[in-house]
C-alpha cells in the first residue's frame, strides 16, 4: 500500500487532539482480507482510558457548542475538502483493510464526504419556533440545542461513509463525538479523524478509539455523561446496546440487520431488474446492510429472469481489490464464508438448486463465487437471516398478496426493492411494504438527502437527509410571563 501522504496511516488512537498509545501496551492486528498480510497494529484501550475520552469530549463539547453554527460549518467543510483531497489514500486504506474493490472505495469516500457537506449545510438550518401561546401574557418558544456528548458503534462493511453520517451531523448540532470503529477497519477512522485534525476540529470534538468492541461500548454505554449512542451493526450487538443504555436512559439511533427482498413483477423490465438486483445484490459482495437477500419472481417470468441474472453473475471478477477490473473483493472474514456456505448448504438440502457458483473461490483465503440459487422458499435460512455474501437465491410467487406478504415475514424491516412498470403498482406495493426505504425500479437508493433507516428490528432513528440534524438535537421549550 503507497501513500500519498504516508501521515495517514494511524496506528494510535485520537484522544483530547493527542494520538495516543494504549497504557497497557496491548494492541491489536489488522489483516488484509485479501492477502492474509498484517497491516499495522492499533491499540487496545483500556476503560480508564475510554472515560478519558468520554472526559475530553465534556470539555471539549462546552466550546464547540458555543460557535456559531457557521462556525462549525465551515470546520465541517473544511474536513469534507480534506477528505476528498486524500480520496485515493483513503479508498487504498480502505480496501487495504476491508476487501472493497477500489472503485468502490473511491465512491464511498466521495459518499462519507458527502455527508459531511450536506449537515455542513443543515447546521445553519437548526431553527426553532415561536408558537401561538393560548394565553395572552404568553410568549412560547421552542429552540433545539445539541444532545451533548455522543458515542458511534460501527462496522466494518463501510469504514469511511458509517464514521461521517453519525459523526457530521453531530457536530453540525454542536455535539462531541466519540467513534468506535469495528475492529477489522480502523485504519480509515483514523485517517479520517487526522483528517479532521488537520481541518482544525478542535481537541476532543471528535476523537477515535480502537479497543475491545464489548468493553470500550460497556463504559461508553454506562456513561451517564454520553447521551445518545449511535450504533450501526448487527441486531443482536444492537440488543445489548439498547439494554446496556437502559439504566442512563440514552437517547439511540440504530442501524440494525436487513433482510432486503426484492420483488420482480411479470410487467417489470427485466434488463432494469437485473442490473438493479446486479447492484443491490452485488456491490462489496454482498456485504450491506441494504443488499438484495430474497429475490421473489414472478411464475411467468422466472425462468426469463433466472437465465439474464446467470448471464450477468458470470461477468463478475473475483480477486484482490487493488486489480483493475476486479468487481468482487474477498468476504470479511472465515466467519462470513461460514456463514454463506451454511445458506447454500441448507438451501440444497432443502431442494434448491445451483445456476452458478457455489462454492468458495479457487483464489482461496475468504473469496467466494458469485452464486445465484434458485427454487428457495420460505422454509430455508435464506429466508430468515441476513447472508451478507455474493449469493442472490431466487423464490417464485403467484400474484402480488403473496409477494407482500412473503416479503413482510421477517422481523427486519430496513430496505426492499420492486421492480413493475405498472404505476398504480409502484404505489400500492411500497405502502403494503414493512420497511423504512423502498426502491421502486432501481438497486440503489442511498445518498445523503434522503432519510436512511427502517422499522421493526432493522432500527431506530434516521440518518442523513435534513432529518438526520433532529436526532442529535434536544427540543427546550421556553414559556415567557409578559405581562
Ligand atoms: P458484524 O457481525 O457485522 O461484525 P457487529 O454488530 O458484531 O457486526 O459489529 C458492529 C460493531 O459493533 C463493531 O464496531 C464491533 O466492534 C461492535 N461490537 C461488537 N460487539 C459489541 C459489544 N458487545 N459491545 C459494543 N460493541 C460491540
Amino acid at each position: 500500500m503507497k501513500l500519498q501522504n504516508p501521515e495517514l496511516l494511524r496506528s494510535r488512537c485520537l484522544i483530547n487532539g493527542e494520538w495516543c498509545e494504549a497504557q497497557s501496551g496491548k494492541r491489536e492486528a489488522v489483516i488484509n482480507p485479501a492477502t492474509g498480510e498484517e497491516l499495522i497494529t492499533v491499540p487496545l484501550i483500556s476503560a480508564e482510558e475510554t472515560q478519558q475520552a468520554i472526559s475530553a469530549a465534556q470539555q471539549a463539547q462546552i466550546g464547540w457548542k458555543q460557535l456559531t453554527a457557521k462556525q462549525r460549518s465551515a470546520l465541517l467543510l473544511a474536513w469534507a475538502n480534506n477528505i476528498m483531497a486524500a480520496q485515493e489514500d483513503l479508498a487504498q486504506l480502505m480496501t487495504a483493510e476491508q476487501g472493497k474493490p477500489l472503485a468502490e472505495a473511491r465512491g464511498e469516500v466521495a459518499y462519507a464526504a458527502s455527508f459531511i457537506t450536506w449537515f455542513a449545510e443543515e447546521a445553519k438550518r437548526v431553527d426553532g419556533a415561536v408558537l401561538q401561546a393560548p394565553l395572552a401574557s404568553q410568549r412560547l418558544v421552542v429552540v433545539k440545542q445539541p444532545i451533548g456528548v455522543c458515542a458511534a458503534i460501527t462496522p466494518w462493511n463501510f469504514p469511511a461513509a458509517m464514521i461521517t453520517r453519525k459523526a457530521a451531523p453531530a457536530l453540525a448540532a454542536g455535539c462531541t463525538m466519540i467513534v468506535k470503529p469495528a475492529e477489522q477497519t480502523p485504519l480509515t477512522a483514523l485517517a479520517l479523524a487526522k483528517l479532521a485534525q488537520d481541518a482544525g476540529i478542535p481537541a476532543g470534538v471528535l476523537q477515535v478509539v480502537t479497543g475491545e468492541a464489548a468493553q470500550v461500548g460497556k463504559v461508553l454505554c454506562d456513561s451517564p455523561v454520553v447521551r445518545k449512542l449511535s450504533f450501526t451493526g448487527s441486531t443482536e450487538v444492537g440488543r445489548i446496546l439498547m439494554a446496556q443504555c437502559a439504566p442512563t436512559i440514552k437517547k439511540l439511533s440504530l442501524e440494525l440487520g436487513g433482510n432486503a427482498p426484492v420483488i420482480v413483477f411479470d410487467d417489470a423490465n427485466l434488463d432494469a431488474a437485473v442490473a438493479g438486483i446486479m447492484a443491490s445484490k452485488f456491490r462489496n459482495s454482498g456485504q450491506t446492510c441494504v443488499c438484495a437477500n430474497r429475490i421473489y419472481v414472478q411464475d411467468s417470468i422466472y425462468d426469463r429472469l433466472v437465465e439474464k441474472l446467470v448471464a450477468a453473475v458470470e461477468q463478475l471478477k473475483v480477486g484482490d481489490g487493488t486489480q483493475e477490473g476486479i468487481t468482487q473483493g474477498p468476504l470479511i472474514d472465515q466467519g462470513a464464508v461460514e456463514k454463506v456456505q451454511s445458506h447454500i448448504d441448507d438451501a440444497l438440502i432443502k431442494g434448491a438448486h445451483i445456476a452458478t457458483g457455489g462454492q468458495p473461490h479457487a483464489l482461496g483465503r475468504t473469496f467466494f463465487q458469485p452464486t445465484v440459487v434458485t427454487g428457495v422458499t420460505q422454509q430455508m435460512s435464506f429466508a430468515k437471516e441476513e447472508t451478507f455474501g455474493p449469493v442472490a437465491p431466487l423464490f417464485r410467487f403467484h400474484d402480488e398478496a403473496e409477494a407482500i406478504a412473503m416479503a413482510n415475514d421477517t422481523e427486519f424491516g430496513l430496505a426492499a426493492y420492486l421492480f413493475t412498470q405498472n404505476a398504480a403498482r409502484q404505489w400500492r406495493v411500497p405502502e403494503a411494504l414493512e420497511y423504512g426505504m423502498v426502491g421502486i425500479n432501481t438497486g440503489l437508493i442511498s445518498n445523503e438527502v434522503a432519510p436512511f433507516g427502517g422499522v421493526k428490528q432493522s432500527g431506530l432513528g434516521r440518518e442523513g437527509s435534513r432529518y438526520g440534524i433532529e436526532e442529535y438535537l434536544e427540543l427546550k421549550y421556553l414559556c415567557i410571563d409578559v405581562s
